[in-house]
Order: structure tokens, then C-alpha cells, then sequence
């Protein structure tokens, strides 16, 4: 007999004010070569990858990629902004990450 099954994420991780199920969040991520851009396949606005997580115990869609970094650095980027050394906003490659005090996304954007 067949089992169908909804797949289950046990695994949530808090990061600063975030809380996220890690493996639902790279279930989404295409992972190409490590100097690739990274293709998202989850849900996107005209700006930004999106990703449902919880912060300060309130469920929002978010960037999805400041989880990706949260997840691969261990640590909240918090008041900083994460913009792409490729210039690809979609792109999910944590190497293609930097980073910038928000205060100055308009004086270079
Ligand atoms: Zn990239």
C-alpha cells in the first residue's frame, strides 16, 4: 500500500529574531557551481525571494535571502542590507552576498 504522506520539517532554527525551517528554505535553492548565480524557486516580489518564516513569533514572508545568509553565517544580518556582487537580486549563491548598512541603499542605488 502506497503511503502518501504531507513531507514534515522538524527542524527549526532561531537566528536573532528569526525562527526557520532550514531544510524547507534549501529545498528551494538550485545550487550550481560555487561561482554560479543560484536560481530560487520558491516565491519572489518584483524586488526580493521570498521565504514564510517567523519573526519575534510572528509568522511574514520575508527576503528569503537574508535567511540564506542567517543560515550560512550563523548570524542575523539584522540592520544591514544584503545586496549581490553579480547584481542578480534573485541569485541565492551566500558568495554573491554583501553586505551594507541600510542607511546607505539610497546614496548608491
Ligand atoms: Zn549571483
Amino acid at each position: 500500500m502506497a503511503q502518501i504522506r504531507k513531507k514534515q520539517y522538524k527542524t527549526i532554527v532561531t537566528i536573532g529574531e528569526w525562527a526557520y525551517k532550514p531544510e524547507l528554505l534549501w529545498e528551494k535553492v538550485v545550487k550550481g557551481q560555487p561561482d554560479e548565480c543560484w536560481t530560487w524557486l520558491g516565491s519572489k516580489s518584483t524586488a526580493a525571494n521570498l521565504f514564510g518564516a517567523k519573526k519575534n513569533g510572528v509568522k511574514q514572508m520575508t527576503q528569503a535571502n537574508r535567511l540564506i545568509y542567517a543560515d550560512t553565517t550563523g548570524e542575523d544580518p539584522g540592520a544591514f542590507e544584503i545586496y549581490h556582487s553579480c547584481n542578480n537580486r534573485f541569485c541565492t549563491n551566500p558568495a554573491h552576498f554583501l553586505t551594507r548598512p541600510n542607511r546607505f541603499k539610497r546614496d548608491t542605488e
